[in-house]
């Protein structure tokens, strides 16, 4: 392990002291839930005062020096150290995540809680891509205003909600739009809404034709959106994440030219119904009603970030790449349907030399489309 990391024992792991068997003062790191602890023996106040300074901002080797000239035995601490990361309990910033950080002390508060998640063993820069990234979500809903703010929150540097409407009653939920909003533009509320999660994240919109990471797509009938049509071919990816009837939806993830596209579930739908689009064509005439108790707009909107989130980290395949997750009242347990290409749509060029399903980006073990 190279000496000019910077290690990070999140302030919520636990240092307890206990007494060996021997009568040596230990400490014990960690270990009081479901995560691996470490017992460091023999340990002491010092050592815990030591540990509790692993804060992530001074490389190791300035830590061993700084514990070296106080007395303390560098290749001790190192062992210690090294032990720590076995476990998890130790994580490695990269210097460019702290200077991707927001600054000053309330922004490196709320940043310490999510750190430890946004970057683990081996993960490189998670944080600093993640608070390069610009993601859109389009539609104001009861799920996606609270997925705004929870994107933000998680450390997405740019998050810009889309809606032409204005807020109803109906539309307020925990996290979201408020009772309070009720007559005001639903676009502003939603900035109102995802600023008292991170205040500083940035809320512009983006231009029109300005690229983007990923668009988030919370309207009830998001599939038979044009906007989904345009994404598509501009090759921008995008996700479903919404509420139809009382059952919250989550995927699929749109790959363009990689995973099947959303006219691809929709021709599956029309081949188990041939009258599928007659009634799809009747579903998204007018404007949806708010929908979704709130646990399942909540849960949807928490799926889909953490599907967001793996996306923008880079930390392998999301779940919901041409995939849905499926919450259903009451237990909201999630059911996962998975959508291929339709051969009739053409979104994804034909497999060569045999068909490898890992070449277009869709792991192959997600069970079969039940339509
Ligand atoms: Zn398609």
């Amino acid at each position: 392990m190279a000496d000019t990391v910077h290690p990070l024992l999140p302030p919520t792991v636990p240092l307890l002291h206990r007494t060996g068997v021997a009568g040596t003062a230990d400490v014990q790191v960690g270990g009081t839930g479901s995560d691996d602890g470490l017992l460091v023996s023999p340990g002491g106040d010092e050592l815990a005062t030591l540990l509790r300074g692993l804060d992530g901002r001074r490389t190791q080797r300035a830590f061993l020096a700084e514990a070296g000239r106080a007395g303390h035995d560098p290749t001790v601490l190192t062992a210690v150290l090294d032990g720590l990361r076995s476990t998890g309990l130790l994580v490695d910033l990269d210097p460019a995540d702290l200077l991707a950080s927001d600054a000053g002390p309330a922004a490196a508060a709320r940043t310490r809680s999510e750190l430890p998640t946004a970057t683990g063993r081996g993960s490189g820069a998670r944080w600093r891509a993640r608070r390069a990234s610009a993601v859109l979500v389009d539609g104001a809903t009861r799920v996606g205003v609270p997925l705004a703010a929870l994107l933000a929150a998680s450390g997405v540097g740019r998050v810009s909600v889309r809606d032409d409407g204005l807020t109803t009653a109906g539309d307020a939920v925990v996290g979201g739009l408020g009772a309070e909003d009720e007559g005001r533009p639903r676009v502003l509320a939603a900035g109102d809404a995802v600023r008292r999660a991170s205040p500083l994240t940035d809320l512009r919109p983006l231009a029109p034709g300005s690229s983007t990471d990923l668009v988030v797509l919370t309207r009830p009938q998001a599939a038979s959106d044009p906007v989904a049509a345009d994404l598509h071919r501009r090759g921008v990816r995008h996700l479903v994440a919404t509420v139809r009837g009382e059952t919250g939806v989550v995927g699929p993830l749109v790959v363009p030219g990689a995973t099947g596209c959303l006219r691809c579930a929709d021709l599956h739908r029309r081949d188990a119904d041939p009258r599928w689009p007659h009634l799809a064509l009747q579903l998204s005439t007018g404007d949806a009603l708010p929908s979704g108790a709130t646990v399942t707009c909540l849960a949807t909107a928490v799926t889909a970030a953490v599907q967001v989130l793996a996306l923008l980290d880079g930390t392998g395949a999301p779940l919901t790449l041409g995939t849905t997750v499926e919450l259903r009242p009451p237990d909201l347990l999630p059911r996962t349907r998975r959508w291929p290409a339709h051969p009739d749509c053409g979104c994804v060029p034909a497999p060569t030399g045999g068909s490898d399903p890992s070449s277009s980006g869709i792991p192959a073990d997600r069970g079969t489309m039940v339509p």
